[in-house]
């Protein structure tokens, strides 16, 4: 690599048509070090007839890239332009090596909506010399070459050919090996997201310029007629409290309710709860699951809306339940924006913050306090709480427990994975299913204490999963199309109080019998409003999945 840059080093440009050509050739080959190494190991691809399709794909994006850089081709614009790109491809270029992840929307969505904390579990010496070498040297190379003053009518003239010569170049080659580059891009869709830095600068377009299919403004009212249909008379009269805990990044195969070999729910298990085995979640990120599951429209209408709509939770409070919001993560994604809510995660609570992040337990160090905050005529009705959960948040897995929880050993206590292998990556997830365990056995514990004044309810379902290695792959956030089952297929788990069972209708006993039943997020808006008894003509009782064990 050093060898290279030293090669270009000599070369003095003349114009800003040298440093475009130049840089356009470096990202196309270093700056697309995933996609090559991708495009070795396709099978079909070998030989001359490869090498060939290979230098014509190359060619493309080069020609592509310069095409872009030529409508910055201006004496104050170029140089940072180039900057730009240099950065966003070392950047998609390490975390695609290291964790087989590709940049798509919902990945660019992802960064944009990572806070501080989260970004500095990702540093790593890795991802630092990744970024000198294919970003910051060549980017101060560019910046010492002079660059040559043109006439304004000159310089135009220039960047317009040249966008013309280098459109043509890409498309003229593209047509020459299209029929290979159809059928590659065809049977190995996640490679399209891995052209870099197009794929970045694709992804940014489509959530600013392209996003425009969803209107921005207030979201429409939804379920504005819903109201709580009460039991009969000589009932409980016990108002009903539901604590909904959305996990993070927890996967259903590791938990042991779910058949896992290692005994990662010792504490669930003593509780009468129902694990569901088969529930799918609506995206592979938290940006795109979250909005989607609190939604009423289900996965294949929420990508196609055309507004956003108010949510599950306004639901519940048109029809006059007390909600609340408690957040331990970076924050709700704008589903809490119209109810109280707050976030935990910075709080100073020396039991469960000692190492600048709270564990998920603080919520209910705070819980009492927040319920007792919330309008005591609504409380009468009723409650629901979320609790939104750090969990299994990765790659740095290891910060997610405290000491007493590290069962499975040795731990990969590296931010970045790279310095463990996989054994030991597992082991520090299956910690974090284990306090996950504890954490949702403390909320029924809590939910037990309720018990005088409530009839009390747990529901937990996690946003998405997480692939520990399978394929070669980790993380999370591949395209939906082609994400494996392990980042797709998530724990859902309930507990009812036997008085929650009278006050819905809705028996454990029978659940579990259904506990195989294929479902998904597309399921949560309905079964929560049926679980609560909340009348609305935006309701679905065939997606209420309680709906079979109900007996009215
Ligand atoms: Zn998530």
């Amino acid at each position: 690599m050093r060898l290279m840059f030293t090669d270009y080093a000599v070369i003095k440009p003349k114009s800003s048509i040298t440093l475009v050509i130049c840089t356009s050739v470096w990202l196309a080959l270093f700056g697309n070090l995933a996609l090559w190494k991708s495009f070795i190991a396709v099978p079909e691809i070998s030989g001359f007839h490869g090498l060939l399709f290979g230098l014509a794909f190359a060619l493309v994006i080069a020609s592509l890239v310069a095409a872009l850089l030529f409508i910055f081709s201006w004496r104050w614009t170029l140089k940072p332009a180039i900057t730009v790109l240099l950065l966003l491809a070392a950047f998609s270029t390490y975390y695609m090596l290291m964790y087989g992840v590709v940049v798509n929307t919902s990945m660019v969505l992802n960064v944009f909506q990572t806070d501080y904390k989260e970004a500095r579990d990702q540093m790593s010496w890795g991802l630092l010399i990744t970024v000198i070498l294919i970003a910051i040297l060549p980017a101060i190379w560019i910046w010492q070459q002079p660059m040559i003053r043109l006439g304004f009518m000159q310089q135009l003239t220039r960047n317009i050919s040249f966008f013309a010569i280098s459109f043509l170049v890409a498309l003229g080659t593209l047509q020459l090996v299209f029929q290979d580059f159809a059928s590659l891009m065809k049977s190995h869709t996640e490679m399209r997201y891995q052209i870099n830095p197009l794929n970045s600068l694709y992804g940014v377009l489509r959530l600013t310029v392209l996003a425009d299919r969803v209107s921005k403004g207030p979201p429409q009212p939804l379920g504005i007629d819903a109201s709580i249909t009460h039991g009969k008379s000589g009932e409980d009269q016990r108002p009903p409290l539901l604590v909904f805990v959305l996990g993070e990044t927890a996967r259903s195969q590791n938990f042991s309710l779910n058949g896992y070999s290692r005994l990662t729910n010792p504490s669930l298990a003593r509780e009468d709860v129902t694990s569901f085995t088969r529930v799918k979640s609506c995206g592979t990120s938290t940006a795109e699951s979250v909005p989607c599951m609190f939604s009423h429209l289900g996965r294949a209408d929420f990508l196609n809306r055309e507004n956003e709509f108010e949510n599950m939770l306004d639901v519940l409070q048109h029809a006059g339940y007390a909600v609340l919001w408690i957040d331990n993560q970076s924050g709700c994604k704008a589903q809490c924006d119209r109810i109280p809510n707050i976030n935990t995660s910075n709080l100073k609570i020396p039991t469960h913050c000692k190492t600048g992040e709270c564990r998920d337990t603080v919520m209910l160090e705070r819980i009492d306090d927040e319920i007792s905050k919330l309008p005591i005529d609504r409380r009468m009705r009723g409650t629901v709480v979320v609790l939104h959960q750090m969990g299994s948040h990765g790659p740095a897995y290891f910060k997610r427990t405290p000491d007493e929880f590290k069962e499975f050993k040795p731990e990969c206590a590296d931010a970045s994975l790279s310095q463990c292998n996989r054994d030991e990556i597992v082991n520090a997830y299956d910690n974090t299913i284990l306090f996950t365990d504890y954490f949702l056995s403390r909320v029924i514990g809590w939910l037990k204490t309720q018990e005088k004044t409530n009839v009390t309810a747990m529901l937990y379902v996690s946003d998405h999963g997480e692939s520990l290695g399978e394929k070669n792959m980790y993380l999370h956030g591949l395209p939906y199309s082609v994400a494996p089952p392990e980042q797709t297929t998530v724990p859902m788990i309930t507990w009812l109080s036997p008085g929650f069972e009278k006050f819905s209708n809705v028996s454990t006993r029978c659940l579990q019998t259904h506990r195989d039943k294929p479902l998904s997020h597309d399921n949560l808006f309905h079964s929560v409003l049926g679980l609560m008894r909340v009348k609305t003509s935006v309701y679905q009782h065939d997606l209420n999945f309680f709906a079979a064990c109900e007996n009215r």
